[in-house]
């Protein structure tokens, strides 16, 4: 039986993806040289089609990693000497802290309780900080923060960086990249693509820093510092070979989503969260975890539930609809339901139907 994945990642397939991997395969994208003038074709074609769904600004750097977490370390690794700050409310959020700490960081965290927001308007960053990490939307708990209060820390902290970690809420996300200095995001969540492909984009300043870094010998990593990607990225190529089909299947989605409009994907991303968050409102046995509306994320709903969630789930599978289990402590408290570009309306509101039932 075809199922439909509301699992936050990997997720359900964007519906065209079926049809690009054949079309790659007819093509030889799995055989091609990643040397030669058809990668380089490719290359430029999913940077040129994420820029502009994502409006990235031309000096910005766009590289291709492995995944969101070896974004974080990338990111700790080129832009950090000393001191690196964390907001940290779930377990996304404290990977990139805890990275930071493996690599020999005074990592420092500003923490609230799972399903919390922050309290910005009293908070100073210490002058010591060079770099400030933020979780758009953590996956494990549905909070979001409103990216105009990152934006804010930024404008008080020019000289500092700002870290976005995108991962859950790329393409929804309409991150202002003049407040914005690394964001990055990896394919197998709101892009509907199988895992295995990171997406990091980069400032001039950030590149900026890990140039200064590398000339003073820090360890900024080997393949994949700034310094050696940029170097690659100028002949549309990357220092190893690449998941080129995972390239080429992003340009290819990026191109469906331009066709759509961002306008319109964010905009049914947004009713279907409501959608959800209505539910919610008129039965009591699912509340959203998440009290605060102004921090609750639309590409991720996480809802705590009266009855064991995964006797629910497993309800919901037998009709073939597979929903997420709560993350680690929340496994037998909460249901996740991931909200991308892939689903569409009547799939949310046949979930609803379904959840009714139960
Ligand atoms: C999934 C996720 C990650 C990890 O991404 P990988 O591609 O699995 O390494 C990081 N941050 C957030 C918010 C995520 O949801």
């Amino acid at each position: 039986m075809k199922k439909l994945f509301f699992t936050p990642g990997p997720s359900q397939l964007y519906p065209t993806v079926e049809k690009h991997i054949k079309k790659a395969l007819e093509e030889n994208i799995a055989s091609i040289s990643h040397r030669g003038e058809k990668f380089h074709g490719i290359y430029k074609n999913t940077q040129d089609a994420l820029r502009k769904l994502l409006k990235i600004p031309k000096n910005y750097r766009i590289f291709f990693l492995s995944s969101g977490t070896e974004a974080m370390e990338r990111i700790i690794q080129n832009t950090v000497v000393e001191s690196s700050l964390h907001f940290v409310n779930g377990e996304f959020s404290r990977r990139l802290w805890q990275t930071a700490v493996s690599l020999g960081k005074i990592a420092a965290k500003i923490e609230t309780a799972p399903g919390g927001g922050f309290n910005f308007e009293e908070t100073e960053v210490a002058s010591n900080i060079e770099t400030i990490c933020f979780t758009h939307n953590e996956t494990s708990t549905g909070v979001a923060i409103p990216l105009e209060y990152i934006c804010e820390i930024k404008k008080k902290n020019r000289d500092k960086l700002v870290v976005l970690d995108t991962v859950s809420s790329a393409p929804f996300a309409d991150v202002n990249y003049k407040y914005i200095d690394l964001c990055f995001f990896s394919v197998q969540k709101g892009f509907g693509l199988p895992a295995g492909l990171g997406v990091l984009v980069v400032s001039p300043a950030a590149l900026k820093t890990s140039e200064i870094l590398t000339r003073k010998n820090y360890q900024v990593g080997t393949y994949h510092s700034f310094e050696e990607v940029a170097r690659y990225d100028q002949k549309y190529e990357t220092p190893e070979t690449p998941n080129v089909l995972a390239i080429y299947l992003l340009g290819k989605v990026t191109e469906d989503l331009l066709k759509v409009g961002i306008g319109k994907v964010r905009r049914e991303i947004k009713k279907k969260a409501d959608l959800l968050y209505d539910f919610c409102k008129n039965h009591s046995g699912f509340q959203p975890f998440v009290k605060d509306k102004s921090y609750r994320s639309d590409t991720v709903v996480v809802i705590e539930t009266g009855t064991d969630p995964l006797k629910i789930i497993d309800k919901l599978k037998k009709k073939g609809l597979v929903v997420g289990s709560g993350y680690k402590d929340f496994k037998n408290k909460h249901l996740r339901i991931a909200n991308f570009p892939a689903h569409s309306v009547s799939d949310i509101k046949r979930l609803i139907r379904e959840i009714k039932k139960i």
